[in-house]
């Protein structure tokens, strides 16, 4: 059963998990923890296209289709804020898994999209580019260390194409020098900011009103968040 954000019980659940997860399986963390993937295995071998679209979702419904990004111009260093609509990312196809065939000065190899896994397993080596371009390698292939510089660019570019909603962009001018630009929009770091300042202004509306009430966390995270906001209206005239 998928829980929604807006869901008080599901956003201090996903807060406490997703602040434990490494930065690499917070996507994975959060999509399993809001029961999106049925469970936390199955979440870190999904695509991080898919991942990105599952965070878009979460981002959509608990906190509304706008999200904003704040960006430095390269040229001029003016300080952007970008408001992105992230609602073509949650309603877009699910991200296939399925191996693409990509082909090299060796013949054909099979390339399958990037996981949370892999980024795990190569966030702990210091060859970690080479590691995981290997694990995304499927069937029989050449070893990564014997692929020709134009063999690897090639990988390179079907695992962009394969990360889908992990790697959306967005063009644009700087308003003041008019450099053109082009951001990477990151849709997990986006959902896990809202997530981190969303969550401990709900304890402290917990602890208020436990304090003005007696009520407990439990009664408080029961209520809608409507009723919520009614009762600390009536605690702060
Ligand atoms: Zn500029």
């Amino acid at each position: 059963m998928s829980r929604d954000l807006t869901d008080g019980r599901a956003l201090l659940d996903a807060w406490e998990a997703g602040a434990v997860a490494p930065s690499a399986a917070r996507g994975a963390t959060l999509a399993h923890h809001c029961g999106l993937v049925p469970d936390a295995d199955t979440a870190l071998d999904l695509p991080l296209g898919e991942i990105a679209r599952l965070a878009a979702r979460l981002y959509t419904a608990g906190f509304g289709s706008a999200a904003t990004c704040v960006v430095s111009c390269p040229d001029c260093a003016e300080r952007l804020e970008v408001r992105i609509d992230l609602d073509p990312l949650a309603d877009a196809e699910p991200e296939s898994a399925a191996p693409r065939p990509v082909p090299t000065s060796g013949g054909e190899v099979l390339v399958r999209p990037v996981t949370s896994r892999d980024l795990l397993a190569a966030a702990t080596t210091e060859a970690n580019a080479a590691l995981l371009l290997a694990s995304c390698l499927v069937g029989d292939h050449p070893a990564v260390d014997r692929l020709q510089p134009d063999d690897v660019a090639a990988i390179d570019t079907k695992l962009e194409e394969l990360a889908g909603a992990a790697a959306a962009t967005v063009q644009m001018r700087c308003p003041q020098c008019g450099t053109a630009m082009r951001i990477g929009v990151d849709v997990v770091a986006l959902l896990w900011d809202q997530v981190r300042s969303n969550a401990p202004r709900l304890l402290a509306e917990i602890v208020t009103l436990a304090t003005a009430y007696g009520w407990s966390e439990q009664s408080v995270l029961a209520m809608s968040a409507t009723r919520r906001q009614a009762y600390l209206a009536l605690v702060r005239r």
